[in-house]
């Protein structure tokens, strides 16, 4: 863990999130670690000696920069941001040092055209009251690839467990902000999934590692993740049409279901 100094905080989106403008990442680094994270595949984890979820660094002047950026981004036109693409803005170590609040703060200052919060941690609860502040120019995406433990655990021993994200994500909902739940990437779940998400969010959606790594599931295999479905016994889920049949399920249960980069495409009214 240590404290860096950015000089910008703001970055253009790119690939599989071209439909935003900027990415906006808090940290760099991430204590959840999953086994599945294509960061683990670019620079800013290749470069480094210590293993990908075992470092956090802390952007600690993000919010000072966050404003001069977001000013210098709107004279160009709407400013779409994804928060985060390359760490989870929610870290443990949020709860101390709040530096995903503070830029909560600063965008309602300086407010961008949409916000999307993507994280797998209960802690986004605690900022219920920003959210609310954004006039509904935010979606807030929990991250639930599964509905059983043992599989995540498998996958992301480090993050969360499903039945505490589910908890929070019902909360925010219900306190009237717009949410999503995310399965993505989907991993081998039970036949209750669908109608465990049932009222969870305003909307899901579904993304596989064929669809979603953003190299046709390459990446994915360079990971050696196929290894622990083996590992599991449960080679027949890494298949690139597995999703089909998860897809199908929750469309009986939840009717319209987003798909990959379409259905993270930003609320734009
Ligand atoms: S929470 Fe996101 S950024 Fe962190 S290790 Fe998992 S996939 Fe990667």
């Amino acid at each position: 863990m240590k404290d860096i100094v950015s000089k910008t905080i703001l970055t253009s989106a790119k690939g599989q999130l071209d439909d935003y403008t900027h990415s906006l990442n808090p940290y760099a680094g991430c204590a959840f670690g999953c086994k599945y994270c294509y960061v683990r595949q670019l620079p800013v984890s290749l470069y480094r000696e210590e293993e990908w979820g075992t470092w956090v660094d802390i952007k600690t002047n993000a919010a000072q920069i966050l404003k001069k950026d977001l000013i210098k981004a709107r004279k160009k036109g709407p400013v779409y941001i994804f928060m985060s693409s390359s760490t989870d803005p929610y870290q443990p170590l949020e709860a101390k040092t709040q530096l995903t609040r503070s830029l909560l703060e600063t965008m309602l200052e300086e407010t961008p055209d949409f916000l999307f919060v993507q994280t797998r941690s209960p802690l986004v609860k605690r900022d219920i009251d920003l959210f609310k502040k954004f006039g509904g120019k935010i979606r807030i995406s929990m991250t639930i690839e599964t509905d059983k433990e043992e599989i995540r655990k498998a996958f992301s021993p480090s993050a969360p467990p499903i039945q505490a994200r589910m908890a929070a994500l019902r909360e925010i909902t219900e306190a009237g902000i717009p949410t999503q739940a995310t399965i993505a990437p989907l991993l081998p779940c039970s036949r209750e999934f669908p109608k465990k998400l049932k009222n969870l969010a305003s909307r899901v959606v579904l993304d596989d590692f064929w669809m979603g790594d953003g190299s046709g599931g390459r990446r994915t295999e360079r990971m050696g993740v196929y290894e622990i479905y083996q590992q599991m016994g449960m080679e027949k889920w890494f298949n690139p049409t597995a999703y089909k049949v998860v897809l199908k399920m929750l469309q009986e249960e939840l009717g319209e279901i987003g798909i990959s980069k379409e259905g993270f495409k930003p609320d734009i009214k």
